[in-house]
């Protein structure tokens, strides 16, 4: 583990270095899910900072395990809004904003708890219908919706590309991304800010850090192959 963790880390330096970006402004999000407590803690032994999680009752479960760890935990997956209670208190970031209803009872729960949540808005630019995210056109209504929830904080957007096995395939997907932050960002929407591109995944980040990604959420490659 800690081996595959240090390959991810010296491969994200060498794809910062080809493209002239600072490696500090590329996080890697270690994706937990499925692996157990065990696994997780020597991960983050091994020098994990993020975690990424996509199931809330799994997540809760290992967040009771590890509380003595200092990690960071990022919830990426589909979130139902009668779960948001949960995540609000445990997730620094949530990646996964999909409709202006969570986003709503995200600010909700936050305010309950006079706190502000970070969240990124997950867009479905591959317009594919299994995978959840917003269409590109109606990023920038939802951007403003959300930009006047007190309790929520705007940081930027992800994407979840089709499945291809050539990763050069993906990279229309992350330029497409990063073209719309910059427009966003463009706008000048008070309270919203589009710093983080959180895109690319095990069999694809350097492509998504060649195209701009602040954030890369990486499983396989560090953790082995799920079952
Ligand atoms: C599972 C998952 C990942 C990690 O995928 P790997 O191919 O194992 O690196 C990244 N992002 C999301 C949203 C996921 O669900």
């Amino acid at each position: 583990m800690k081996q595959r963790l240090q390959a991810v880390l010296e491969r994200i330096r060498q794809a910062c270095e080809r493209c002239g970006r600072d490696p500090q402004r590329v996080r890697l999000v270690a994706v937990s899910k499925t692996m157990p407590a065990e696994r997780v803690r020597r991960a983050v032994e091994a020098g994990v900072r993020i975690l990424g999680e996509n199931y809330v009752q799994e997540a809760r479960d290992k967040y009771a395990q590890l509380a003595d760890l200092s990690v960071s935990w990022h919830f990426i997956g589909h979130l139902q809004t009668n779960k948001a209670k949960y995540v609000v208190r445990m997730f620094d970031l949530v990646h996964s904003v999909d409709s202006l209803k969570l986003a709503c009872e995200l600010d909700r729960q936050a305010a309950r708890r006079e706190r502000v949540q970070p969240v990124l808005i997950q867009v479905n630019i591959s317009r594919e219908e299994s995978k959840s995210g917003v269409a590109t056109e109606q990023i920038e209504p939802l951007v403003r919706e959300v930009a006047v929830l007190k309790h929520l904080e705007l940081q930027g957007l992800m994407t979840m590309p089709p499945f291809f096995d050539q990763p050069e395939r993906a990279r229309p997907y992350f330029r497409k991304l990063a073209e719309l932050a910059r427009r966003i960002e463009s706008l000048n929407i008070p309270r919203v800010s589009m710093k983080e591109l959180s895109m690319g995944m095990s069999g694809d980040f350097e492509v998504a850090i060649e195209e701009g990604a602040t954030l890369v959420r990486v499983g396989t490659a560090i953790f082995g192959a799920r079952r």
